[in-house]
């Protein structure tokens, strides 16, 4: 049922890519909550924070972190957060990117669930966990919304446990 709210977009954000848009999932109510209630029937007492994503990861992370009544981790893209960071350079299907982390919003020893929209090629999942194991907590889950698997972000993240919903 959730896949129907899922569409599919040639050449954006450039020609080639086929972007998968999750928009229209997030704007129909019983969907969305079907997906946030079933993440947090997943995860509910195996974690103790939920780290998203910017910016679809934190559409996904926030409910899921009210769902589980755990604090939610923001890794954010370069230069938009406030005071001591840390930070991983790390390449895209399209392009190149950094990724950072205040590390003060990390309690160490956390089981921290990554979460965000889609898995393509791994490197921001990989970057991701850098950032959670440098601030001294523990990668105890990935889940993504999409997994399309012929840009084998899979085999780049074996040493985690990888959920995704919807797999293209
Ligand atoms: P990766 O680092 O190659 O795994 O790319 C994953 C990141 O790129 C995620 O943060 C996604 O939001 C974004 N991304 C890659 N492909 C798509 C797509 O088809 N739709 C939406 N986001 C995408």
């Amino acid at each position: 049922m959730l896949d129907s709210h899922v569409h599919v977009v040639p050449n954006f954000p450039e020609p080639g890519v086929l972007f998968r848009d999750i928009t229209p999932l997030l704007a129909d109510g019983p969907a969305f909550a079907a997906l946030v209630d079933a993440l947090a029937e997943r995860y509910r007492g195996k974690i103790d924070a939920v780290a998203g994503l910017e910016s679809r990861g934190f559409i996904l992370a926030a409910p899921l972190a009210h769902a589980l009544g755990v604090g939610m981790v923001t890794i954010r893209k370069a230069g938009r957060l406030p005071g001591d960071v840390i930070g991983v350079d790390y390449t895209l299907e399209y392009g190149t990117a950094r990724l950072e982390l205040r590390p003060e919003t990390v309690t160490a020893g956390h089981r921290v669930l990554i979460i965000d929209d889609v898995l393509a090629t791994g490197g921001t999942a990989r970057a991701a966990i850098e950032l959670i194991e440098s601030a001294g907590a523990e990668v105890a889950a990935l889940t993504m919304l999409l997994e399309l698997e012929e840009l084998g972000g899979r085999s780049r993240l074996t040493d985690y446990p990888l959920d995704s919903i919807l797999r293209y």
